[in-house]
């Protein structure tokens, strides 16, 4: 960086100081998006260090995936709800970005992901998306792919519908319901792959299931998950 935009990033540290997404203090010089303090403190899952934890264990007998990760425990109140908050709601994509560096960070350790060919992001409907101005996984995907080297492939995927109701429907009316809210632009693109899909928040596992079979109908080698955070 050259001194001249060293000396005016300082100023303008001076004039607008950020804060943590995560606690709402003040960022020291040198820190970004979350506090050296709120790093240490997130909540971890460490699902990346075995195979048979709870988010894994949630798509057994649903989708057939070689692994399943996410990086935060999700609860309320917290400051993992605190930063998808900010991710999904205040326009602060470098929350998403930052997040996926660090859950690109945990699967270097883990061979499997490394050999996956290409990323794609659960889609926001267009409607959504162009409200919003961008798509969350998309940036959580911009920062795993950093780190791990692999494309990011959007347009391929594609949400038909905004919304859809899952109430008084029976799990299969209601997996049928899921079942058309996405398509595939291309499917051949996908043949013998290793797709690596991300989201924002593991809840239900509905809307990765969706997404998952639809990829695997395409005929992938094989499908991974990874998220920023896992509701219990
Ligand atoms: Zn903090």
């Amino acid at each position: 960086m050259s001194l001249i935009k060293q000396l005016t990033a300082d100023f303008f540290h001076l004039l607008f100081p950020e804060c943590c997404n995560a606690c709402g203090t003040r960022l020291f010089y040198g820190e970004k998006c979350i506090c050296i303090r709120c790093l240490y403190d997130l909540p971890y899952t460490d699902f990346h260090l075995y195979p048979d934890h709870p988010a894994a264990k949630l798509f057994w007998g649903r989708l057939p995936c070689q692994e399943v990760m996410a990086l935060l425990y999700f609860k309320k109140g917290t400051k993992a709800q605190n930063l998808i908050h900010q991710l999904k709601y205040k326009g602060q994509i470098d929350v998403g970005f930052m997040l996926g560096l660090m859950i690109g960070e945990k699967l270097l350790s883990n061979p499997s992901y490394q050999k996956a060919d290409l990323i794609i992001p659960v889609p926001l409907h267009r409607k959504k998306e162009n409200s919003r101005g961008y798509n969350q996984s998309k940036s959580i995907a911009d920062g795993i792919a950093k780190i791990l080297q692999l494309p990011v492939v959007t347009g391929l995927l594609i949400r038909q519908t905004d919304t859809f109701t899952q109430t008084k429907k029976s799990r299969y009316s209601r997996f049928e319901n899921m079942q058309s809210v996405f398509k595939l632009s291309k499917s051949h693109i996908l043949k013998n792959q290793h797709v690596l899909l991300i989201d924002d928040v593991i809840t239900t596992g509905a809307t990765l299931e969706a997404c998952g079979k639809i990829l695997l109908d395409s005929g992938l080698n094989k499908l991974s998950i990874a998220a920023a955070a896992y509701a219990e």
